[in-house]
């Protein structure tokens, strides 16, 4: 007997749920993209986007997924045959690296495997022993969706900085944007890339790329060619040419949606701390159980918005096949982990739309699992979750 009814339910990390408010504002007909109404939304994306990601530097808007920003921010600042140096957190910076491989980049992977963050120290050794400035670019991930670990973006930028590097900084907050705090001016980041299905929001489609004066000066030498070309796109005022084509018109009004909740109703300083304590109600609920681990074992080096949990051999498989067939909930993947350690792992997405309801729902779903498959766990790890939400203050 299944108790699979009612609402589908994603707890995972990316795409995460899109708010009805979301679905029913892409709910139109096609607009006139000539002039008019669209075209007038579409410049107030620029500032509030821009306010998410705490920038006043430039961003293009491109329709692609986070692959597609990827692909942007390379070619928009590097040429065949340069080096970057990637800082191997997990598995989303390793994918990256193979990007820029394609292309002709080279790389230089420091690997930090796939439980611990971005050692500072590695990466100033690397930039020191760079004697002839071979290193163009340093790339780094703020949330590893794979190994949910979180890097110190700001540290890695002091470690830069004292080396005396000239490399630019480029940071992937496709997991991250809207969950983990974040400043892009202030931490001294010059390309920030993400997409919208995460904490945006927004079915996947629309992705952005921010850039500052040091990587508009790269732009210069780089040849992206025209569909990915920045400066085509920000400094045009065709309409068309901001797209170079035919505007994603019903997810443009989706993402319009998305941010009026998150920048104009919500504001970042909230929807951080928000995230902060939803991550922090599943780490109680996890120490509850007491059978699962978080795979970072440092809470402060943990990402808000997803969380990586280590079981015993085979388990892992057996809660998320639980969860998804016998009540309509879907847990992720594990990502990134070789062979006999593949069916250990799997993850909880908690990013963007989310409330006590939800969340809840998720960890009460994953406990009734292991009542269902006999999986040895402690009680009162949902009673901790509720103390952790009912002690959230907004400021
Ligand atoms: C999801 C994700 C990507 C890839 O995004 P796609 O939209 O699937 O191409 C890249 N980096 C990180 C950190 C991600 O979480």
């Amino acid at each position: 007997m299944s108790l699979n009814f009612g609402r589908l339910q994603l707890a995972i990390p990316g795409p995460s749920i899109i708010p009805d408010r979301v679905l029913a504002a892409m709910h139109k007909p096609s607009p006139n993209i000539y002039y008019g109404p669209l075209v007038d939304m579409v410049d107030t994306l620029y500032p509030d986007l821009k306010t998410v990601a705490q920038t006043k530097h430039d961003m293009a808007i491109y329709i692609a997924n986070g692959h597609g920003a990827w692909e942007a921010a390379l070619k928009n600042t590097l040429i065949e045959g340069d080096k970057v140096l990637i800082l191997g957190t997990g598995r989303f910076p390793l994918t990256w690296a193979e990007m820029a491989q394609s292309h002709g980049i080279k790389t230089e992977i420091i690997q930090f495997g796939m439980h611990d963050d971005a050692d500072v120290a590695k990466v100033r050794e690397a930039l020191s022993a760079d004697t002839k400035g071979e290193i163009r670019a340093v790339l780094a991930v703020q949330t590893d969706t794979a190994s949910s670990v979180k890097n110190d973006i700001p540290a890695i930028r002091k470690a830069i900085d004292e080396t005396g590097h000239n490399a630019l900084y480029m940071v992937d907050c496709i997991a991250s944007l809207g969950c983990d705090e974040y400043h892009m001016d202030e931490w001294g980041v010059d390309v920030t890339i993400t997409a919208c299905q995460k904490g945006l929001m927004t079915p996947a489609g629309i992705a952005f790329v921010y850039f500052n004066d040091k990587a508009k000066e790269a732009r210069k030498r780089a040849k992206p060619g025209e569909y990915w070309d920045w400066v085509l796109r920000t400094q045009s005022d065709i309409f068309y040419r901001q797209f170079d084509g035919t505007a994603p018109t019903q997810h443009l009004y989706g993402i319009r949606e998305a941010l009026d909740i998150l920048v104009h109703e919500e504001g970042m300083k909230a929807c951080w701390k928000r995230h902060e304590t939803q991550a922090k109600a599943v780490w109680a609920a996890l120490d509850g159980w007491g059978t699962l681990q978080p795979n970072i074992a440092d809470p402060e080096k943990r990402s808000t918005a997803v969380t990586t949990v280590k079981t015993a051999p085979g388990q892992a498989t057996a809660i998320r096949e639980w969860c998804e067939q016998s009540a309509g909930l879907v847990l992720g993947i594990p990502l990134g982990f070789e062979g006999k350690d593949a069916d250990r792992y799997f993850r909880i997405g908690h990013m963007g739309h989310l409330n006590p309801p939800m969340l809840l729902g998720a960890l009460t779903t994953i406990e009734t699992a292991m009542k269902a498959l006999k999986i040895e766990h402690e009680e009162g790890a949902i009673s901790a979750a509720c103390q952790v939400l009912a002690n959230h203050k907004s400021d």
